[in-house]
């Protein structure tokens, strides 16, 4: 049955950034198909679990501030000590400055890739290593952008780091395929969420945007959710190193 390939039942997925927005919404669905929930975050989540609780699978809440790698093995720890290990890691929890490049402060820079890139790195590498040692399959999907692509504007942390995430989507896939571990991305569009709350504040800039999506409206989380399951689940066992946009057409454009 078709359906089958999409089923997650009895799997686990880590989370991470998943009290809000995008990553919200890739943690009900993957809970819709069957999935437990391990939910890494700074904040507490209980909006989340409530949600995911009531499609009947598990949720495991986490602190983590991941400007630094220090909780990652910790992470992996609980995730072990009360599933046994994941099956499949997002990647989600991400952060933006916005500033001119001429006036861009070493700080922004440091805010953005610590997060977006550098613990997105060291969990991955983490789970990976707990994936081959238990000789188990594994499912890690980045979330990546549309300035994995382009260059956008004043926001030059964050072009980087985002470039960076599909440079090491197809890297880890080139490492890790061969171990049963998919790794792609999602490269979201412009969604409506706290991350994009400046943008669709300033009426230059919303009616701009705007105008260059096909779709003609901003991405939600639920936009989300299809292309989730299908990463995460045997739909995409051949899948590697792939950015699927989920863009609203914008990079048709
Ligand atoms: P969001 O609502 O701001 O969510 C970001 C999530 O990451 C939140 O849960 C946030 O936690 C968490 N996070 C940030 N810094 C963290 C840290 N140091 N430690 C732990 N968690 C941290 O924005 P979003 O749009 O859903 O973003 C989710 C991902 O999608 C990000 O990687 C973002 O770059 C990416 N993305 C978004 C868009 C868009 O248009 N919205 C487009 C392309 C890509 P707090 O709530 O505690 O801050």
């Amino acid at each position: 049955m078709i359906s089958q390939l999409f089923d997650l039942t009895g799997k686990t997925a880590i989370v991470t950034g998943c009290n809000t927005g995008l990553g919200q919404g890739m943690a009900l669905s993957l809970a819709g198909a069957g999935c437990n929930i391990v939910a890494v975050n700074r904040r507490s989540a209980e909006e989340t679990q409530q949600h995911v609780e009531a499609h009947g699978v598990e949720f495991l809440a986490v602190d983590a501030d991941l400007t630094s790698t220090v909780p990652i093995d910790d992470i992996l720890a609980q995730t072990e000590a009360r599933f046994g290990g994941a099956d499949i890691l997002v990647n989600n929890a991400g952060t933006i400055r916005r500033a001119d490049s001429l006036e861009f402060t070493e700080q922004d820079w440091d805010d953005v890739l610590d997060v977006n890139l550098k613990s997105l790195f060291f969990l991955a590498q983490g789970f990976a290593r707990a994936c081959i040692d238990k000789q188990r399959n594994g499912k890690i999907i980045n979330i990546a952008s549309m300035l994995s692509f382009q260059g956008g504007v004043r926001v030059p942390s964050y072009t980087a780091s985002k470039s960076g995430v599909l440079g090491l989507t197809r890297l880890m896939a080139n490492e890790w395929a061969a171990h049963g571990i998919n790794i792609n991305a999602i490269a979201p569009g412009y969604m409506a969420t706290n991350n994009t709350e400046a943008l669709r504040n300033d009426p230059h800039r919303s009616q701009e945007i705007l105008g260059r999506i096909p779709a003609g409206r901003w991405g939600s989380p639920e936009d989300l959710s299809g292309a989730a399951v299908f990463l995460a689940s045997a739909a995409s066992d051949y899948v590697n190193g792939h950015a699927l946009a989920v863009d609203g057409g914008w990079l048709a454009r």
